[in-house]
């Protein structure tokens, strides 16, 4: 006779960059596993297509993980971690007044990642040239870590990774026929204020984020604080 299965828990998110309505269920033991054998690996594009698979097959495989941009990755990955291990964890955190460590619990449904879909995401870089911006994907990520460029280099990678069109007179450029070291040139050519104007958004893109509010134990005073970046939600 052969085992029983177990039943698996269907639970229901959007997709913070378009707002789509997808299923998802919670990561098992032999993904924890992937997961695990992945983090001993202590490379970060491991790491990256590792949570992409997860992603994927938790999502029942309706999105493709190298299509979606980092920050649908990672909102969707807290989201299912959270129904898998718990949804609260505590962290510590330093009181802004005294700098005491607080150990805070944070709940997983409270994680938002904040996306202006009315955004057009268009730049006057000058009277002629106009710049189109995306949020770069998995795969242009992968990309930029795959090329093994210094920490500098990388920056600037990243940053040409957010352009998607480049419009000049009735000439129209799609990034994605370009080599990423013709954007890098192209970007290497703006002045410092042209730059800024792209650097600006590109600082200011969309990332997981959680608002924290507690009163600090030692002191008193009041914290209200906003935790980004996910190392804080994989701990
Ligand atoms: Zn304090």
């Amino acid at each position: 006779m052969a085992l029983p299965t177990l039943e698996v828990s269907r639970y229901e998110l959007n997709v913070p960059s378009t707002g789509e309505k997808i299923d998802y269920r919670p990561y098992l033991v032999k993904e924890e596993k992937q997961l695990m054998m992945a983090l001993e690996t202590k490379d970060q594009n491991q790491m990256l297509k590792v949570l992409g698979e997860i992603v994927e097959v938790c999502t029942f495989n309706k999105l493709s993980s190298q299509n979606m941009t980092i920050f649908d990755l990672e909102y969707i990955f807290v989201k299912l971690r959270g129904k898998s291990v718990g949804d609260t964890s505590e962290i510590g955190m330093k009181c802004s007044h005294c700098e005491h460590e607080n150990k805070i619990k944070i709940d997983f449904n409270a994680i938002e990642v904040p996306v202006d879909l009315n955004d057009n995401m268009l730049l006057d870089i000058s009277d002629t040239i106009k710049v189109k911006l995306r949020y770069p994907k998995m795969k242009n990520m992968l990309d930029i870590m795959a090329g093994g460029h210094n920490e500098v280099d990388a920056i600037f990678y990243t940053i040409a990774g957010h352009i998607e069109t480049i419009f000049m007179g009735d000439d129209t450029y799609h990034a994605d026929e370009y080599k990423s070291q013709e954007l890098l040139e192209f970007l290497e050519s703006f002045n410092s204020e042209q730059f800024s104007k792209i650097r600006e958004k590109v600082n200011n893109a969309p990332t997981v984020r959680m608002p924290l509010n507690f009163t600090c134990e030692e002191c008193g005073k009041e914290n209200d604080l906003v935790v980004t970046g996910t190392e804080n939600f994989f701990a």
